[in-house]
């Protein structure tokens, strides 16, 4: 069954040898030497995006430390433990976690790596070289996130933002709260990226001080630069500290400039908000207000298993089980939340021939759910993946056309 609009639809699905979808139709017949799977009324559906990981963190909860459990703790101790790292076991880590996400029906991930004078490029060449070692497999991205000891100099940030462009990065960011001087750090991100044309991707107002956003600031840039649709502000934890009608006036802005807003619950449940001497806050942006306005929303892992969130498994669909609890979304909100990981990341990440239509990759998740909304409330227990029409993950029993009409 093909998820559909108004609900899921019986139909067969051709896929090409070079693996994109040839046609869907309610019967197919094909010659008797092409290989059909039977998949007995499963549900199919685009396989799921992650947009925001750390794979050069992940998966060092043992190694790294964090005392207090806050986000500048977590910056910090890893800062320390990046500069000593060997690049194979980053990869080994990295492509572990990697294996879990295509388990759990991820098909494409886009990863921030550090970059800067106490990493330089170490961390940003071995995601480089994973990219390719499992580019069967998954679509990877990277985005080159400028440290904040980077940042300390134009000079300094520029030339760290161009090599990792050199080096392979597909888009670049950083953390400007994080800065000395944030808007000089913005003014370094945005002039790279209009001269060497890449994509920008930031952590934007990770923390709950509604004093210090920077999202008019980012606002503007995008509209100076031509930059709409191409910027995604990640976190947008501070407009949930705003008054709703301040927070309002911005969300129209960032709905305007086209900037995509990307939802980090595991990181903004467990970082923010510790220092609360009761009723804790949940440290989101403001969910249901940003996709009513008609801002792209996509809901990310972020960090998995570090020192950041020592908890995490890379399946998207509990992280957007999560947003719906966290982000106070309704029950009628399911089906918006299965987008915030599959069309809407897409669109941000701008994966070509991504979807479920003809023509498209066959890059596509197999489960037994009974629709998209099913999906997010129930999870689900057995998942198949196909990435460019290939078996990536779980079983698919095939067997020849002709053979299987006997
Ligand atoms: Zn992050």
């Amino acid at each position: 069954m093909k998820a559909g609009a108004s609900g899921p639809e019986r139909l067969d699905i051709a896929i090409t040898s070079n693996g994109t979808i040839a046609r869907i139709a309610p019967s197919i017949d094909c010659d008797p030497e092409v290989p059909i799977a039977d998949i007995s009324g499963r549900l199919v559906t685009p396989g799921l995006v992650d947009i925001h990981q750390h794979l050069d963190k992940t998966a060092t909860r043992r190694l790294v430390t964090n005392p207090d459990s806050t986000l500048t703790g977590a910056i910090t101790a890893f800062e320390t433990f990046q500069s000593a790292v060997a690049p194979e076991d980053l990869m080994f880590r990295a492509q572990k976690t990697v294996e879990a996400c295509i388990a759990r029906g991820t098909v494409a991930i886009r990863s921030h790596v550090n970059v800067g004078p106490k990493v330089a490029l170490r961390g940003l060449e071995a995601l480089a070289e994973l990219r390719e070692r499992i580019r069967e497999r998954i679509r990877l991205q990277i985005v080159a996130f400028l440290s904040r000891e980077a940042g300390y100099s134009a000079s300094s940030a520029t030339h760290w933002l161009e090599t990792a462009i050199a080096a392979g990065a597909d888009a670049i960011g950083g953390a400007p709260a994080h800065a000395d001087n944030p808007e000089a750090f913005l003014d370094v991100i945005f002039d790279v990226a209009q001269r060497r044309d890449v994509p920008i991707d930031l952590h934007l107002d990770e923390h709950l001080d509604s004093t210090a956003h920077r999202i008019r600031s980012v606002v503007g840039r995008t509209e100076a630069a031509g930059f709409q649709s191409r910027v995604i502000a990640g976190h947008c934890s501070a407009l949930g500290a705003l008054p709703r009608v301040e927070a309002a006036k911005l969300i129209e802005r960032l709905a305007v400039a086209r900037i995509g807003v990307v939802t980090l619950p595991a990181a903004n449940l467990y970082l923010l908000g510790r220092g609360a001497d009761r009723l804790a806050p949940r440290g989101l942006t403001r969910v249901k207000e940003l996709i009513t306005a008609g801002v792209p929303v996509a809901a990310g892992s972020d960090n998995i298993q570090d020192a950041f969130v020592p908890v995490g498994t890379g399946d998207l669909l509990e992280i957007a089980r999560w947003t719906v609890l966290a982000g106070h979304l309704n029950s009628t909100d399911l089906g918006a939340a299965f987008r915030m990981i599959t069309s809407a990341p897409a669109q941000m990440m701008n994966l070509v021939g991504y979807g479920i239509d003809d023509g498209s990759r066959a890059d596509l998740l197999i489960t037994e759910a009974e629709d998209e909304e099913d999906m997010i409330a129930s999870g689900a227990t057995e998942r198949t993946v196909l990435l460019g029409g290939k078996l990536v993950a779980g079983s698919l029993a095939t067997a020849l056309s002709a053979q299987s009409r006997n």
